[in-house]
């Protein structure tokens, strides 16, 4: 009796094990959508590493080795992989996951693409020759594409059918949900200038206007001369430069300053200036693999519509979302409501209309404007983080602090270790008020440092007057009292 249990367990085991779909997906946001429509029976590989562009890549061993056990190659398409999966692929031999065969799905065969008019040539450099291949940054193409992701699933694993039809309409939902927030949260973005025509989707459905583009054609460099007729375009305009890590800052960075200094100095006596010309990194989860990804995940904190005050109104309304991994600043000057919009969450201020909602569980870790000093009690830094449980190693920058006495640190250097008391705990959520009060141009580097060491799996929300110290962190900026 026993051993017929145990035999018919082993069974199981291995039907089980034969009905996983082996599926190599080129780039993560397709992995991450095979995993979230094929759930269990699939096993996902991902070929590009998600801090690459996928454009330039070579093809490598690993890739081959991935490609001749797939049942499915999962591919982006329009050429986007054109420079390294065609050689990948014949190193692999497997005839199974080539153009044409069952085990071969391009997502961006299932879509309407845009730019296709404009295209160049790819002997002249262009990457796009086949219209703009960017579909894994539109939530609207990539439900569809999940759609259709289902049905394939389903032809190499019928037993599944019906479930992985279920987690497509599930990804189009949750999708759809977060669209409509985004749109709200979009409305009357200045404007975007992006390094490469990527967002392009995603920017056409938020209704966010896009003013240029730091690449002359997709794929080559930026040269001088391209660079200096967008300051000439964009002088005295509002709005931020996208681009991600791998993508280099020199033409971005170029552009902002210059479009600075035709401006002339901000501030003087007129209204309360944004951001202009800021520059803002893809975050990575947005700029690769996991762009899509909090589409799926309910986030940790939500603004809804918020209306905060005292007595009235002070600010609002203010939408937003954050999710693991999000670093978000809330910028303005000074006066214009940021703490009382903080206030809304502690409890120091009131919600008047509108909602926050925050996460299941979630802990919070709040560092004050002006935190006090003790003086009574004259800890050593170590001691003062190990009472507030920041427990994680610190970083190189704080090093030289930690046998220090509190009371005999600078006002930056106290500043310095409040943040890792917070960011060194284990809250999903750190709130720092304006952290860069009282620290000098070493102290704010310091401080960029340990929010770019921030855990993934926390979100950090920034209140600031000047969110320049940001630039090298991957922060969205949202600007509050405009
Ligand atoms: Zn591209």
């Amino acid at each position: 009796m026993k051993k017929t249990m145990l035999l018919s367990l082993l069974l199981l085991g291995a039907l089980s094990a034969e009905a996983t779909v082996n599926v190599a997906a080129t780039t993560s946001n397709l992995g991450m959508l095979v995993r979230t429509i094929g759930g269990d029976a699939v096993k996902v590989t991902v070929l590009a590493p998600p801090d690459r562009d996928p454009h330039f890549l070579q093809a490598k061993p690993s890739m081959m080795i991935a490609l001749r056990n797939a049942d499915l190659l999962v591919s982006v398409g329009a050429e986007l992989e054109q420079g390294w999966l065609p050689s990948a692929l014949s190193g692999a031999s497997n005839p199974k996951i080539l153009v044409g065969q069952p085990g071969y799905f391009e997502a961006c065969a299932q879509v309407p693409l845009i730019d296709k008019a404009d295209a160049a040539d790819r002997s002249r450099g262009d990457v796009h020759p086949m219209g703009n291949p960017h579909v894994f940054l539109d939530p609207e193409r990539m439900s569809e594409i999940g759609r259709a992701l289902a049905g394939r699933l389903a032809q190499l694993d019928p037993a599944g059918g019906a479930r992985f039809k279920a987690s497509a309409e599930q990804f189009a939902t949750k999708a759809g949900e977060r669209v409509a927030q985004w749109k709200k949260t979009a409305a009357g973005a200045p404007g975007v200038v992006l390094y490469h025509k990527d967002a392009n989707y995603l920017l056409a459905l938020l209704g966010a206007p896009i003013l240029g583009y730091i690449e002359p054609l997709p794929g080559i460099p930026p040269s001088a001369d391209h660079l200096s007729r967008l300051v000439g375009q964009l002088k005295g305009r509002r709005g931020a430069i996208l681009f991600t890590d791998y993508q280099s800052a020199q033409g971005p960075d170029f552009l902002a300053s210059q479009a600075r200094l035709a401006e002339g100095p901000a501030g003087a006596g007129g209204p309360a200036e944004g951001r202009r010309f800021g520059l803002l990194r893809h975050d990575r989860r947005l700029g690769q693999g996991r762009r899509l990804g909090p589409v799926m995940a309910d986030p940790l904190l939500s603004y809804r519509e918020v209306v905060a005050g005292y007595t009235g109104p002070v600010v609002g309304p203010v939408s937003f979302d954050l999710h693991p991994g999000d670093v978000l600043a809330l910028v303005g000057p000074n006066g214009c409501g940021k703490s009382t919009l903080i206030g809304a969450l502690t409890g120091a201020s009131r919600i008047l209309s509108g909602e926050v909602v925050r996460g299941d569980g979630l802990s919070i870790a709040y560092q004050r404007q002006r935190p006090v000093r003790d003086t009574d009690v004259p800890l050593r830094a170590d001691e003062l983080l190990h009472l507030t449980r920041a427990d994680a190693e610190p970083p190189e920058s704080l090093r030289p602090l930690l046998g220090l006495r509190v009371d005999r640190l600078s006002g930056g250097q106290f500043q310095l270790l409040n943040v890792w008391a917070c960011l060194g705990g284990e809250a999903r959520l750190v709130v720092l008020d304006e952290p860069t009060n009282n620290m000098d141009p070493s102290a704010v580097r310091a401080l960029a440092d340990l929010l770019h060491a921030s855990r993934s799996d926390r979100a950090v929300l920034v209140v600031t007057h000047d969110a320049r110290f940001l630039d090298g962190v991957s922060a969205r900026i949202l600007e509050v009292g405009r």
